[in-house]
């Protein structure tokens, strides 16, 4: 080896979540060691996150021009110039690279180092010719997208989320395997931008979310446009010259359906084959490394985050939150605990779905005695005001009004999703809710109004109705 370097704390991967490790680490003055194979910023910069909602603002222009119309603004057909698509996703991607960088990670006093890494034991880990032996490891090595065992699909050209955001040339006729968020985000995505779309989903879409509101996000992409076949396993994959033909199943029968491109969204896999985990005494499974409430694995020396952990949600503000809580761990030895109930996600989808705390089904199933509370956007001055009247807000709390959860379907979900994540992260009452003064005419105001719908049926409490028969005859 040409060196052997001794750390506070090695990262292994370069995505949000070891550069979030590598940073605080370094501002904290721990002598910091961060190894990255392939592109600094990790799936979330280069082929996730960055391109991915490039690509969305995109189709939300588009068909914003479309929809123009119904608002009395007479907006013609939008031309989609697909390359300039290509060139704003990448010009994106560049613009949030240098925060990223090997060079800001250098000047931040990180030493950088561009290999794989490996374990070779329980204390080393190798990287092209250097050799780390730290007092902490962290791994942060993400997650890549899962291929499905479907006859005939090496056969030929097919896209990942690796892939499509390099296509200059739009796809006449795309078809996607899985209606997961990245299948069907992209499917709304190209659909808006030109492309015909067929989603092929063996299950039901989006099946870790509130079905109500999945409803509505399903409704609004398939009036747009795109055809959804949930329920049918895709048996084989042909090409032929420039088209594709997925062969289905579904109630007994087989059927085709011939595209110009293929996108396969069928989830991701952690990226931990070449590791060397056995050697470093790191349990795993299938879905990823096991770590503990405080993120260690199996060996003491070594924490694991993000979407590389089994059971992860592979969100990229989780990787941030599980370097947040190593960083308090690892260096200032303080007691950490990941609350898994405090991660929302949403799907940028037009509408928005967004999550937080438990979903109403789970609730049920953890045996919470529950009530909910909904709010219609329609009912809403701002929404009408937009033209956005689609979606509703629903809240799932105790029988004594601690929100447990919140699902909201609508425009702006994701970013309406904040004031809640906070209510279940400090266990608030609907009544902190009731309480507050929020700027009219804002979407916020849904919120509000569902917590003063929770508290209704009291105002027709005997006392109640008493209180306001006095103030008709006294007032
Ligand atoms: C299309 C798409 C859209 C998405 N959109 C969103 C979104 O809107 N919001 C959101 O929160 N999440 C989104 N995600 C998920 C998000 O991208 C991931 O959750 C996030 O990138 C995980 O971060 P990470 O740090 O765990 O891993 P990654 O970002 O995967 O980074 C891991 C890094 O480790 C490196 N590495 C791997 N093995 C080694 C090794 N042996 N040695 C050295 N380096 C190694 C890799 O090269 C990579 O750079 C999206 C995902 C996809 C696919």
């Amino acid at each position: 080896m040409a060196e052997t370097l001794r750390p506070d704390i090695c990262v292994i991967g370069g995505g949000p979540g070891g550069l979030s490790v590598a940073a605080a680490a370094a501002v904290f003055g721990a002598p910091t060691v961060l190894v990255e194979g392939r592109n600094m910023g990790g799936g979330s910069l280069n082929t996730a996150c960055v391109p991915s909602k490039a690509l969305l603002a995109a189709a939300r222009r588009a068909e914003a021009a479309r929809s123009a119309k119904m608002l009395g603004v007479d907006a013609r057909d939008p031309g989609v110039n697909f390359s300039g698509v290509h060139r704003h996703i990448h010009s994106a991607i560049a613009a949030v690279a240098p925060t990223d960088s090997a060079e800001r990670f250098t000047g931040l006093g990180v030493r950088v180092i561009h290999a794989q890494a490996k374990f070779k034991d329980r204390n080393t880990v190798v990287a092209g010719d250097v050799e780390i032996r730290a007092r902490r490891f962290v791994i942060a090595t993400g997650s890549r997208p899962a291929l499905p065992a479907i006859s005939g699909l090496d056969s030929g050209p097919y896209l990942t989320s690796e892939s499509i955001f390099d296509l200059e040339e739009r796809p006449e006729h795309l078809i996607i395997i899985g209606a997961g968020r990245t299948g069907l985000e992209l499917a709304q995505g190209f659909r808006r931008l030109g492309s015909s779309v067929t989603v092929l989903e063996a299950g039901q879409s989006l099946d870790k979310d509130d079905p109500e509101c999945v409803a509505v996000v399903l409704a609004q992409i398939e009036r747009e446009g795109v055809v959804i076949r949930s329920g049918v396993n895709v048996v084989g994959i042909s090409h032929s010259g420039r088209t594709v033909t997925a062969t289905i199943e579904t109630g007994g029968a087989e059927q085709t359906i011939t595209g110009s491109h293929l996108l396969v969204a069928t989830g991701r896999t952690p990226s931990i084959a070449d590791l060397g985990l056995d050697k470093a005494g790191i349990r795993y499974e299938q879905s990823g490394i096991v770590v503990s409430r405080k993120l260690k694995t199996g060996n003491r020396r070594v924490y694991a985050i993000g979407d590389c952990i089994a059971g992860a949600f592979q969100l990229t503000h989780a990787a941030n939150y599980h370097a947040g809580l190593v960083i308090r761990n690892a260096l200032f030895r303080l007691p950490v605990r990941v609350n898994n109930d405090c991660i929302p996600w949403v799907t940028f989808t037009d509408p928005e779905l967004a999550q937080i705390g438990l979903t109403e089904a789970q609730a049920r199933q953890r045996g919470i005695k529950i009530r909910v509370t909904r709010w219609p956007y329609h009912d809403n001055e701002g929404a009408q005001a937009e033209g956005v009247p689609r979606g509703h807000i629903k809240v799932i709390t105790t029988a004594k009004g601690k929100i447990v959860g919140v699902t909201i379907v609508g425009a702006q979900a994701g970013e309406l999703i904040a004031m809640w994540v906070l209510a279940v992260a400090r266990n608030l009452n609907l009544r902190d809710v009731t309480d507050l003064v929020l700027p009219y005419p804002t979407l916020a105001e849904i919120g509000k109004r569902a917590a003063i719908n929770y508290f209704m049926p009291s105002l027709t409490g005997v006392w109640t109705r008493r209180i306001i028969g006095w103030m008709r005859i006294f007032g």
